[in-house]
């Protein structure tokens, strides 16, 4: 940790003494694409009866702990049971959880950057050895007779689909060969698992395989960033331990409210979601018509770009257009990407705009 005192230094367990703290290099601007959140905002009726909801919830009153209403709703959009279902505070928590309860010292992550560097730092925070399987340096795609040739020596193993920053998607009949090497966890982070295509997501393999986890949140698609609610899909026995290890109260009643009401009114966000998915497409064609400029396919919300100078780019996006996107530049293996989130189309128009004008400036 750059800039930790002495005096802490002295006191701190030496793998937290290294770890960088996770920073989404957040500033304020009159564009955000840079956290992939749904750029849309809450569909009008939807937020209408989240405030309804939320006027009725009790506030000295302690939530109910495991949530279960929530899980019910959820339980019954994913076809399984109350039983397979963990809801935390955030998708962020449930990974935490995850290693607090599968992770640690004497136990192996098999991970595969570039990819969300969350998983990297909570391994490290919790003393859990690293396995890296590194994707393909020019696609990004997995490496997977690497993988399967780590995997039976895992305990844990994390593949995100479609993959933050990069956009590709994992073939389920991968995610099953996986989870038969693998004798320990296979998560799939599904946490952009809506904009991808139909038949992309491995949820139904969780009636075969009962060491798979599925991560979803209510952050992306379903326009929750701001509340906080994430879960996990697994077999009964996973997420008793999911359960033993989460703390009591951490979705809160408003979070269980709102998250509740958005379960009911999934369906009147798959319009915007289409949307997204068509803007994600044209934002594409028109950032890679710019000299310059490589754009990757992406299953997701959002769009990895390489170009010369992206630092510079990026910082000029910031302070001359008010525009933000994240800097991938300085992370191995994503040297000149920038990650963009698919915004609106007058957001896109602009961002695409003051790309053209910076790059030719710059190069
Ligand atoms: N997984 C991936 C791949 C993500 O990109 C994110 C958010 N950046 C999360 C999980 C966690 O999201 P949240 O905590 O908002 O649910």
């Amino acid at each position: 940790m750059a800039g930790l005192s002495e005096r802490v230094r002295a006191l701190v367990r030496s793998d937290v003494a290294s770890l960088e703290p996770y920073d989404p290099n957040f500033t304020p601007c009159k564009i955000n694409l840079s956290a992939n959140e749904n750029t849309y905002g809450m569909p009008e009726a939807v937020r209408s009866a989240i405030d309804a909801a939320i006027v009725r919830t009790q506030t000295n009153r302690y939530p109910d702990p495991m949530s279960n209403d929530l899980r019910d709703k959820i339980a019954a959009w994913h076809g399984v049971r109350r039983e397979n279902v963990c809801v935390g505070n955030g998708g962020d928590e449930l990974l935490f959880n995850f290693f607090l309860a599968f992770g640690g010292p004497e136990k192996t992550l098999l991970d595969c950057p570039p990819t969300f560097t969350v998983y990297d730092i909570y391994s490290r925070m919790l003393g859990t050895r690293l396995v890296r399987c590194p994707r393909d340096p020019q696609t990004f795609e997995l490496d997977l007779p690497a993988m399967l040739e780590a995997a039976p020596t895992a305990d844990m193993v994390i593949v995100t689909s479609p993959n933050n920053p990069t956009g590709n998607v994992i073939a389920r009949a991968d995610v099953a060969r996986l989870c038969e090497a693998c004798p320990g966890i296979v998560m799939i982070d599904e946490a952009y698992t809506e904009f991808s295509d139909e038949g992309v997501s491995c949820e139904e393999l969780l009636g075969t395989y009962d060491n798979l986890v599925i991560l979803h949140t209510f952050s992306k698609a379903y326009c929750l960033a701001g509340v906080r609610v994430g879960y996990v899909l697994a077999a009964p026995d996973v997420i008793d331990v999911l359960g033993a290890v989460r703390q009591p109260y951490t979705a809160d009643v408003f979070a269980q409210a709102a998250a509740e009401v958005v379960a009911d009114h999934r369906h009147e966000f798959d319009a915007t979601i289409q949307q997204i998915r068509q803007e994600r497409e044209r934002l594409a064609a028109g950032l890679a018509a710019i000299d310059g400029v490589q754009v990757w396919p992406s299953q997701g919300n959002f769009l990895l770009v390489r170009m010369p100078e992206a630092g510079v780019v990026r910082a000029r996006l910031r302070d001359e257009r008010s525009i933000l996107v994240r800097d991938f530049s300085a992370a191995p293996g994503l040297e000149g990407c920038l990650r963009i989130t698919v915004g609106t189309p007058t957001e896109n128009d602009e961002l695409i705009d003051a790309i053209a004008t910076i790059v030719k400036e710059v190069a």
